[in-house]
């Protein structure tokens, strides 16, 4: 008889043995995945779609060379591989409440989780969808990196940290495909212990105001870090702060001359022991191109000259160093749109509909060419001072002439396109 019958979304699953691994507050964490993953499938079979008629048209081949080519049945195949699925909830979520998905493997190297994935898989009915694999997850992916061989999506949701299924991963997501990722060694990840984050993740994490956006960006230049060895990058969809962890959505596509532009991606980060301030130092361009002719594109293909030196200029104390931490973008403003719109069509869907419509507006607002941000109440405590209100602030700011916004990650956080000087100008108004 069964312990625990657990439903949620369309799935009910049932947990005989406190060994499978089962956390109720990752609800949110499955929904938002559920939500991506509708969109991401949408566009990953139009563009399959309009790929092969292209192929097609230019091979001129007929319609049954094209079939088996490129289509199974004239269908394209969409794949997910949940590498670390413990109960299986998720995978069988993603069967019954994703579109368009036509094979899941959810995978565990826990037998008991096979078991009770097997068991709830039969229950839910969704056994031509889902395959159960009882293998290390590592071993699994790597069976899978030959490109006819790829999953469209795979899914890592780890306890702690994700770094050790990466090197695989990433070589078996398809070229446009999808890498799910949740990390939930925060402290690590934070500033708490820099020289595990290093180990773990090749950068230096710093105990900052905005340690949980720099969280998200040391994920993401490790996942790039761990592409580029195979001459892929990654190209971020969705990067999300939340309660005890951080997930990232991110393409993969192959291209060695795309990679080529990682280091201008990079970024090295000086924090101010004194003031608190950032500062980024960019790891360098990529080759000038002699055929470029636009002069704003010309300057993006320059090395950036070394600029932070070892003191802050706003206070003259020390810096520390950390990083190097992904200084692109982390959200794809469009895609995001369209999965807010997504889960505002179909609220009844999902059970933190809610809360996703609050992140994901919070998201889509984000300055996205600004990375990290400061936090009001630590830059009023740095000089003793009682915090000013957010909306004076953002007021002056935006008086100023410069653009302000929030982000997700915290909420007393402020993203600006303002030097630094006008900020501390500001403070020192107050
Ligand atoms: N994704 C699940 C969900 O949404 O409920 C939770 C996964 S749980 C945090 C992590 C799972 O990974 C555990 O069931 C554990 O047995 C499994 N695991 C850990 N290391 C693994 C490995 N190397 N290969 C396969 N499974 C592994």
């Amino acid at each position: 008889t069964p312990k625990k019958s657990i439903k949620e979304g369309k799935a009910e699953i049932c947990l005989t043995t406190e060994k499978v691994f089962y956390n109720p507050v990752q609800e949110f964490n499955r929904d938002l995945s559920i939500a991506v993953l509708s969109v991401f499938t949408d566009d990953y079979k139009t563009e399959k779609l309009a790929k092969a008629e292209l192929k097609k048209k230019s091979k001129n081949i007929g319609q049954e060379e094209f079939i088996s080519e490129d289509c199974n049945n004239s269908e394209i195949e969409i794949t997910i591989l949940e590498a670390l699925s413990a109960t299986g909830l998720r995978s069988i979520r993603y069967a019954k409440e994703v579109p368009n998905i036509t094979k899941i493997v959810a995978n565990d190297f826990s037998i008991q989780a096979v078991e009770t994935i097997k068991a709830n898989v039969v229950h839910n009915q969704v056994e031509k969808l889902i395959e159960t694999n009882h293998d290390d997850a590592c071993m699994l992916m790597y069976k899978h990196k030959h490109p006819t061989k790829r999953f469209s999506a795979i899914d890592l949701d780890p306890y702690g940290c994700p770094s050790i299924f990466l090197d695989a991963a990433v070589q078996s997501v398809s070229d446009g495909g999808l890498l799910l990722v949740t990390a939930t060694d925060m402290a690590v990840l934070a500033g708490n212990s820099p020289e595990t984050c290093y180990c773990k993740y090749g950068a230096v994490s710093l105990k900052t105001k905005c340690c949980h956006e720099m969280a998200l960006r040391i994920l993401l230049q490790c996942i790039e870090q761990h592409a580029n060895r195979y001459s892929r990058y990654i190209v971020p969809l969705l990067s999300i702060s939340a309660d005890f962890y951080i997930r990232v959505f991110v393409k993969i596509y192959s291209g060695a001359i795309h990679c080529k532009k990682t280091t201008s991606k990079l970024s090295m980060v000086y924090h101010c022991v004194g003031c608190d301030h950032i500062t980024l130092q960019p790891l360098g361009g990529f080759k000038p191109n002699p055929s470029e002719k636009n002069p704003d594109q010309m300057k993006a293909y320059l090395p950036a000259a070394p600029t932070v030196g070892e003191y802050c200029v706003h206070c003259n104390q020390r810096h520390h160093l950390g990083g190097p931490i992904w200084s692109a973008p982390i959200h794809d403003e469009a895609f995001v749109s369209r999965v807010l719109m997504h889960v505002q069509g179909h609220p009844e869907l999902f059970g933190t509909a809610k809360r996703i419509e609050g992140v994901l507006s919070m998201v889509r607002e984000e300055l996205h060419s600004v990375p990290l941000y400061y936090t009001l109440d630590k830059m009023f405590g740095r000089v003793h001072l009682e915090t000013m209100p957010m909306m004076v602030m953002r007021s002056a700011i935006m008086n100023a002439g410069y653009k302000v916004s929030y982000s997700h990650a915290s909420k007393m956080s402020i993203k600006t396109t303002a030097p630094a000087q006008l900020i501390w100008d500001i403070v020192r108004t107050w």
